[in-house]
């Protein structure tokens, strides 16, 4: 099920729903209503939280297990005579892609899971990200 989350403004609550297309984009603890969501396909043309039209990959990823194989497959190196490296590698990146993929509005930082991603859409870019470093 597709779902955004966001810190809502008015009360400064993490907010987290599941959206379905028509669906008034209410937040649960204030009753704030931020948008109507009408197809759930033009989501990325514009945030529906602060109207922003730049968004971001990323993957719903816990980095510390990916650093945690890494170690391992380090750690291993001695016995293995270095074959541990390019092995635990090709795990961490297989268990990478695994992973789901979110987007994330660079403005308000809101998080969209489970929706359908456009192809254009790229991971993290600095330099887009500064420009809405104030808005933070
Ligand atoms: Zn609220
Ligand atoms: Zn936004």
């Amino acid at each position: 099920m597709p779902s955004i989350a966001w810190n809502c403004d008015q009360c400064k609550k993490y907010t987290l729903i599941v959206v379905t297309a028509g669906q008034d984009i209410l937040c649960p603890h204030c009753q704030k209503r931020w948008a109507q969501i009408s197809d759930l396909s033009t989501v990325f043309d514009q945030c529906p939280i602060c109207q922003c039209r730049q968004f971001y990959l990323q993957k719903d990823f816990n980095q510390g297990a990916g650093c945690l194989v890494m170690l391992i497959g380090i750690l291993l190196v001695p016995k293995t005579y270095g074959l541990s490296l390019p092995f635990f590698a090709l795990l961490d990146w297989l268990f990478y892609r695994k992973v789901p993929a979110m987007v994330v509005c660079y403005r308000c930082g809101a998080e969209f899971k489970g929706f359908e991603i456009p192809s254009h859409l790229k991971p993290f870019l600095h330099h887009i990200g500064m420009k809405y470093d104030k808005y933070r």
